[in-house]
């Protein structure tokens, strides 16, 4: 608390008349440039390795970056937070991002009973398990709980599929998904690329690739969805099961 508060005051001293104009404007009104569904891990900081600013991202984030299924009982607050991004803000990208070293998928390979209402928030994650338990694994060399945690954001993507607000956006290609995961120890920022079924460096000749095809999909008479060039197809592409 001590460093937050240290930098209450140093944000008020140093930065704040910066951030007037800007917070003036955002008072008017958000209009962020994606929906940023990550773990509630202090080490995920979209600030930091995406460069933001207020008003970028509009956030939701929980323990293990986890997306309810829409026909649970009404009070889940990522349900509430993607219906607002959707519906309201008209959000054209959504982004699941995971990281390494995640405690919750931690907690979930250990069934840690020490940990009741962990292990009651991640049931919903118990068949991504179940796969990972089956054999189901992405290229790479990740331990077990990184290797957890990347299937897990290909299957919370595949939940915000069955969200109907999604699903319209999706087929009527005004919605991309991407799949994101930060390693912490490597600082890297890597994409699900559906092609390789692989989470691969975000760098440079990447985001490249991904703009042209963005403003591709976007120009007068293209006839791809947008949502085809990005997003990620489908959370079966993706795995490869060794025996
Ligand atoms: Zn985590």
């Amino acid at each position: 608390m001590r460093k937050l508060l240290q930098g209450v005051s140093e944000f008020r001293a140093r930065r704040r008349s910066a951030y007037r104009e800007t917070f003036a404007r955002l008072a008017l009104g958000q209009s962020p440039d994606a929906l940023l569904i990550a773990c509630s891990d202090s080490r995920v900081a979209p600030n930091v390795f995406a460069s933001t600013q207020p008003g970028d991202i509009f956030v939701i984030r929980n323990v293990g970056n986890l997306v309810s299924a829409p026909d649970q009982p009404p009070g889940a607050s990522e349900a509430a937070g993607l219906e607002f991004a959707l519906r309201r803000l008209e959000v054209a990208d959504i982004i699941v991002c995971g990281h390494s070293s995640c405690g919750a998928m931690q907690a979930l390979l250990a069934s840690a009973s020490d940990l009741p209402r962990v292990s009651a928030w991640l049931r919903p994650a118990a068949p991504v398990l179940a796969r990972f338990r089956a054999g189901a694994r992405l290229p790479g060399e990740w331990s077990d709980a990184d290797q957890l945690s990347q299937l897990n954001v290909l299957a919370q993507l595949e939940q915000i599929r069955a969200y109907p607000e999604a699903r319209e956006r999706l087929s009527a290609g005004r919605l991309r998904l991407h799949g994101w995961w930060f390693d912490l120890a490597g600082t890297e920022l890597r994409d699900y690329d559906p092609t390789l079924g692989a989470f691969v460096p975000l760098d440079e000749p990447r985001v490249q690739a991904i703009l042209a095809r963005m403003d591709a999909d976007s120009a007068p008479g293209a006839s791809v969805p947008a949502c085809a060039a990005v997003g990620v197809r489908s959370e079966a592409a993706g795995l490869k099961h060794h025996q």
